[in-house]
C-alpha cells in the first residue's frame, strides 16, 4: 500500500495516510458536487508519537449540513463507530473537508472549529489534524494537511515525496 506523508520542517509533526484512503474521500468530494463534505478521521500515533497515521476517514455523518462554502460536520453514528475502534487502538485525530472548486485552505471558520475541537474535553484530542481537500474531485484536486497548536493555531504539514525530504529540510 502507498502512503503519502506529511511533515513540519522540524520533524515534530507528521501524518501519513494510505492513497487508498484518500481515493475514497475524494470519491466523497466528487459526490458532494459543488458542495461541501467532510468527515473525521481516525488512526493512531507512532511509538515516538512524531507521526499519526490515519487508517480510516468517515464520510459525512447523515445530520451533516453543507452548502458551496460551509459545512457542520454532524455527528450521527460516530460515536458508536469510535467506540468499536477503541479494541484496535486506533482514536480521533481531527477533521477532513472539502473545499469544492477552491483552494485547500483554512478558512476563518476552520480555524475557529478546530480550535473549538481542541479544548472540548470528550475529543481526547488538543492538536487535532485538519485535511482538506481542494479543486475538482473528478481531475484536478489537492491537499493540504494540517496540525492544530493552541499557541500558534493551524501549521500547515508540507507533504513530502517517498524517499525524500520536505523542501524547507536543510
Ligand atoms: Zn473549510
Amino acid at each position: 500500500m502507498v502512503d503519502r506523508h506529511f511533515r513540519s520542517p522540524d520533524k515534530r509533526f507528521g501524518v501519513q495516510i494510505s492513497e487508498a484512503e484518500l481515493a475514497k474521500v475524494v470519491k466523497q468530494c466528487f459526490k458532494a458536487g459543488r458542495k461541501e463534505t467532510g468527515g473525521i478521521l481516525v488512526g493512531r500515533y507512532t511509538a515516538a508519537h512524531d507521526c499519526a497515521v490515519v487508517t480510516s476517514a468517515s464520510d459525512a455523518p447523515q445530520d451533516s449540513h453543507a452548502g458551496g462554502t460551509w459545512f457542520s460536520r454532524g455527528v450521527a453514528g460516530l460515536q458508536r463507530w469510535l467506540n468499536g475502534l477503541w479494541k484496535s487502538e486506533t482514536f480521533y485525530l481531527g477533521e477532513w473537508h472539502f473545499h469544492p472548486f477552491a483552494l485547500a485552505s483554512p478558512s476563518v471558520d476552520d480555524l475557529a472549529e478546530m480550535r473549538s475541537i481542541s479544548t472540548t474535553e470528550s475529543y481526547h484530542c488538543p492538536e487535532p489534524l485538519l485535511m482538506i481537500v481542494g479543486g475538482d474531485p473528478k481531475k484536478d484536486w489537492h491537499i493540504k494537511v494540517f496540525v492544530f497548536l493552541a499557541y500558534e493555531g493551524l501549521r500547515e504539514l508540507p507533504e513530502v515525496k517517498a524517499g525524500g525530504s520536505a523542501p524547507n529540510d536543510a
